[in-house]
């Protein structure tokens, strides 16, 4: 099984004219590939959070991205070894090689769906762990800081992306809450899904 680890909970705090905001990182480690998902933007953070594993950018296979607003890629540059999984019609970048991959290319115990909603184009995975299933969601769930992290499928999103539709994000969050035992958002504290 899969084993997954928070490195960075991602925060979104409001300012009058932006946002201090960095997504959720997690590292994913199973028996022969170590995995990133959504790097984010805050190089310090992310770069402590992998010496603490006794890791570098180089050490990582592979990196998945939910989608394409910077808070969530702006880094991913630093790894110059891993081959990215995307949002951009699903397909997997390595170098300028891009390939379509299979919903389990990163292992049998993690599976890739799309959840699209916050975008069009947006995914999020579905991980087999010793703890039960763990969804990483991306932006398909996220609070800004200071709201109280009370999950409702029809609460409202906060972006202010255009491609925003919420018949759909509801959709995508049905499908992850119906799977998953755990849930890790794109920004806030991971939660166990009540059944
Ligand atoms: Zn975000």
């Amino acid at each position: 099984m899969a084993k997954v680890k928070i490195l960075i909970e991602g925060y979104a705090k409001k300012l009058k004219n932006g946002w201090v905001a960095s997504s959720t990182a997690c590292l994913i480690t199973t028996e022969n590939k170590k995995i990133i998902t959504d790097p984010g933007c805050n190089r310090k953070k992310l770069l402590e959070a992998l010496k603490k594993e006794g890791l570098t950018a180089n050490d990582i296979n592979y990196v998945f991205l939910s989608h394409c607003h910077p808070d969530h890629i702006l880094l991913v540059g630093i790894f110059e070894k891993a081959k990215f999984i995307t949002f951009d019609t699903n397909l997997m970048y390595d170098g300028d090689l891009i390939l379509e991959f299979d919903k389990h290319i990163l292992g049998k115990d993690i599976e890739i769906i799309e959840t699209p909603g916050h975008v069009l184009e947006h995914l999020s995975l579905l991980i087999k762990t010793p703890k039960g299933k763990i969804a990483i969601a991306g932006d398909a769930i996220w609070w800004i800081e200071g709201e109280e992290q009370v999950f409702d499928i029809k609460q409202k999103d906060h972006s202010q992306a255009k491609g925003m539709n919420m018949d759909e994000l509801i959709e995508s969050r049905k499908k992850l809450v119906e799977t998953a035992d755990y849930i890790i958002p794109g920004h806030g504290k991971m939660f166990k899904v009540q059944k």
